[in-house]
């Protein structure tokens, strides 16, 4: 079993669905995240939000895959001050709803005064909300953005085990472990972070807080980076406690805190019915629907 707590499932196809649940994903956590293009307006935050916690968790499980999210006002649209200060209005809304397991994705893109501004107005919302916090490290300036990334938490008082550093590298490892937060390592195809290196970080710094996730967008990316990883690690010879503690136990350890989220739920997951519809609307296009034996006979609703 897999996790892959950090992808924009938004962005992704059903054929990406499909390929994950072969592969043994059974959850996913999905950030809000900007979208390539800034939004201009608030509707377009709401919709987007009301996606997030609506449609993609039906998409989702129409493949079998359990589906949260992380709700929050990304860094760089952070820098459009009169908008996002709308958008930190309605957070609170999304922030409640059902399978809303942390406020993220959070923190720096270019470190300008906006992005200092809103990424502190939403550590001291999580603290407000009880939720965990996943944040975003930005890919320039890489360590220094992460050790203001923690600095700023620690200002805001929040304790680093309920925060996700995300977006890690070799280099920013070892202060993010030292300092007691949980290591997030994203796993991009073909620059930045492979997962040959990814599997020498496992074998450097042990298993302890350190996940893996794809952060599968609508740019180059591979939404089965989790599971493809975890069989470069068992190929290389890292231990089986090692492979499921940083590709599934530790992203569930560190995103439970929020009581949103639980391995019950894809152990005695609802029966797969394709029929079902949301609003109205199938996932099918006129296929012919997948239906779990259990949902056919009336067992499980
Ligand atoms: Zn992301």
């Amino acid at each position: 079993m897999i996790i892959d707590p950090h992808i924009h499932a938004v962005s992704r196809t059903t054929d990406d669905y499909e390929a994950m649940s072969a592969a043994g994903v059974v959850a996913i956590i999905e950030p809000a995240f900007w979208q390539g293009q800034p939004r201009t307006k608030i509707g377009s935050f709401e919709d987007y939000f009301a996606t997030l916690v609506g449609f993609e968790r039906f998409r989702a499980a129409q493949f079998g895959i359990r589906h949260y999210s992380a709700i929050g006002l990304n860094s760089k649209e952070a820098n459009n001050e009169p908008l996002a200060e709308q958008v930190m209005e309605i957070l609170p809304l999304y922030l409640a709803k059902e399978g809303v397991v942390a406020v993220g994705e959070i923190g720096y893109d270019d470190m300008t005064a906006a992005e200092d501004r809103f990424f502190r107005a939403q550590l001291e919302l999580a603290k407000e909300v009880e939720l965990p916090v996943m944040v975003h490290t930005p890919h320039r300036n890489k360590e220094a953005g992460t050790s203001r990334s923690m600095d700023v938490i620690e200002e805001h008082g929040i304790p680093p085990h309920l925060v996700v550093i995300d977006h890690n590298n070799e280099r920013t490892c070892k202060e993010v472990l030292d300092r007691g937060y949980w290591a997030g390592f994203t796993i991009y195809p073909k620059t930045k972070m492979g997962n040959e290196r990814m599997v020498e970080v496992v074998k450097q710094f042990g298993s302890e807080r350190i996940i893996v996730d794809s952060s599968a967008d609508w740019g180059v990316s591979d939404p089965l980076a989790v599971p493809k990883t975890a069989n470069l690690m068992k190929e290389r010879g890292v231990a089986e406690e090692d492979i499921r503690l940083t590709t599934y136990q530790n992203a569930l350890d560190a995103y439970g805190q929020s009581g949103q989220i639980s391995e019950d739920d894809w152990l005695n997951p609802p029966a797969i019915d394709q029929r079902t519809l949301w609003e109205g609307n199938s996932v099918l296009r006129g296929q012919e629907p997948k239906v779990d034996e259990q949902a056919d006979s009336g067992l499980i609703e």
